[in-house]
């Protein structure tokens, strides 16, 4: 064997990141190389972390993840896009929707005849072209092997550790109990050689995870790798969570409702609903926010608030020496997209991609570094779009994300939309078309032109195709029972979830 060969892979930390980073390591890589995990469950996990995007349906595809039996152990509820409620004016309300808009053209997306429809005096909203956005309107779902609707899912943070440590073990993957104590590293290379566990239990490997949340015990306190701030773009670096009973039928959106000094998230699930307060510790104190947060939540509170901070930004390097860094511990842009449990996801991918099976090479981890780093910064830009186009000024929150300089390549994107209504999806990005589109038009910018390509249609061609759509999508929605309904009869989540809070039959 060479003596560089990664044999040993040792995950520290598990939360999501943690358990994701086992489950699709020992999946793929069963017999090939061992995988270790290790956690503490006296400092626990941060438990937040509730609302995912679509690729999540890939990541769980590839690794053979039964949706319904997922969604039952999870206490999961669909989730069709973002209810945007204030943050243009105070009072407006749009949807980020995972659907696609319309039918585009290769030379032309939809979005720019619909534009086109409006001078002609077309009367309707961008969203009723697309499928999803209209069902999370009317709070309706239905999914079939072969629905083409685009969705993700809400789902309980703790339980689902819990069901991807399951999925991991069936596949070899060995978990230890304890807290790290001390961190070896080699006295040449300063790569890290093993783990010292309170207990004084020593866990040696070839290549290591680190999956210990905010703390970064492997690539900051032992590595010292450096973080780069992104606190002058997202001024927000707190929130705090509590969970509270469902008060009604599960929705099929996310809520993020903006408040004058951040926005608040509601996220159904089965069993409870999950809410926190996001905040500027510039605006608000954790003392405001909380009694804020308690005062606006629906439902009784069945935790106590609690407040985690955090700072926006990224690892200087997501992979330094032999460690790797997932999750939290390599950096986190804010929760507004829900983007974090993703770029878990697509990290887990890349190192398959990227395995140093033969031993750790420097331009190995230089092409992970550089495409981790464009897939965070492309993900904070499309953050930032949201705070900083905004008619907003009735705070000094709001007055400072409207006035601040945003990165060049975002303010290129949003002059580009503002002249043009031109939006596009760079190579290795998360967002597609359609959703810089919705959030553009949603956040308030009116283009000055579109495309003028559309101008070959003529008005009753461009009538036709925009009837047909909508009244396709119509049809479609009219089947569809409501999201509650078939959450209820698709993937009713296991009675262990509910503990006492269990209502009676009929009175879901
Ligand atoms: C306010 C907020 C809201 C969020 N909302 C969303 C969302 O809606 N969607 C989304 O995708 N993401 C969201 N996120 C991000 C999401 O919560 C995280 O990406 C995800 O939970 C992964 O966390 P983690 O596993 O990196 O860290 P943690 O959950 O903190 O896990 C760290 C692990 O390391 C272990 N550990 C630490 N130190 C030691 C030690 N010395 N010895 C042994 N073990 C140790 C801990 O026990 C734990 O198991 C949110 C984050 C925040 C802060």
């Amino acid at each position: 064997m060479n003596k560089n060969e990664v044999r040993k892979l040792v995950i520290a930390g598990g939360g999501t990141a943690g358990w994701v980073a086992a489950a699709a390591l020992s999946y793929k890589f069963q017999g090939i190389v061992d995988v270790t995990l290790v956690e503490s469950e006296e400092i626990g996990t941060i438990g937040v972390g509730e609302s995912t995007i679509p690729p999540i349906r890939t990541f769980h595809r590839l690794l053979k993840i039964d949706e319904q039996e997922f969604m039952r152990a999870t206490a999961a509820t669909f989730k069709l896009g973002i209810l945007f409620e204030g943050w243009r004016d105070g009072h407006d309300t749009y949807i980020h929707s995972f659907g696609t808009l319309g039918k585009s053209t290769w030379a032309c997306d939809f979005h720019h005849f619909w534009l086109h429809s409006q001078t002609k005096g077309f009367q309707s909203e961008l969203g009723e072209y697309c499928l999803e956005y209209q069902a999370a309107k009317e709070k309706k779902f239905a999914t079939s092997p072969q629905s083409p609707i685009n969705y993700a899912y809400h789902l309980d943070a703790s339980v689902y550790t819990k069901f991807l440590r399951g999925f991991s073990e069936r596949y070899g993957a060995k978990r230890i109990e304890g807290k790290i104590k001390e961190v070896k590293q080699n006295s040449e290379s300063g790569f890290i050689e093993a783990l010292v566990l309170e207990s004084g239990q020593t866990i040696e490997g070839d290549l290591f995870i680190d999956c210990t949340g905010f703390r970064g015990l492997l690539i900051e306190q032992t590595l010292q790798t450096g973080y780069q701030d992104w606190d002058k773009w997202l001024i927000c670096d707190r929130a705090v969570a509590v969970q509270t009973e469902s008060t009604g039928p599960a929705v099929p959106y996310t809520r993020v409702i903006a408040h004058e000094a951040g926005w608040r998230w509601k996220i159904p699930l089965q069993h409870r609903v999950g809410n926190g307060l996001v905040y500027s510790s510039r605006y608000m104190s954790d003392q405001d926010a909380t009694d804020k947060l308690l005062r606006e939540i629906e439902g009784k509170a069945i935790i106590e608030p609690r407040v985690i901070r955090f700072r926006p930004g990224q690892r200087r390097k997501a992979w330094n020496k032999n460690v790797i860094a997932m999750g939290l511990s390599s950096g986190f842009v804010e929760p507004l997209e829900s983007t974090s449990i993703q770029v878990i996801m697509t990290g887990v991918s890349r190192l398959i991609h990227l395995f140093p099976f033969g031993g750790v090479t420097q331009s190995f981890i230089d092409q992970y570094n550089d495409d981790a780093r464009s897939e965070m910064e492309k993900i904070r830009d499309f953050i930032i779009l949201h705070y900083h186009v905004t008619d907003r000024d009735d705070t000094a929150f709001w007055k400072y994300c409207r006035e601040m300089e945003v990165p060049e390549a975002l303010a290129r994107r949003i002059q580009m939309f503002k002249e043009r209504a031109h939006a596009w999806q760079a190579d290795n990005e998360l967002f597609r078309v359609d959703s810089w589109t919705q959030v553009m038009l949603g956040q308030g910018i009116a283009p000055a032109h579109y495309h003028q390509m559309t101008r070959a249609m003529s008005d009753s061609d461009l009538t036709r195709f925009l009837e047909g759509l909508r009244a396709s999508i119509n049809r479609s929605i009219e089947r569809m029972p409501s999201h509650q309904d078939f959450v209820d009869q698709y993937c009713p989540a296991s009675s262990d979830i509910w503990g006492a809070r269990k209502p009676s039959v009929g009175n879901a």
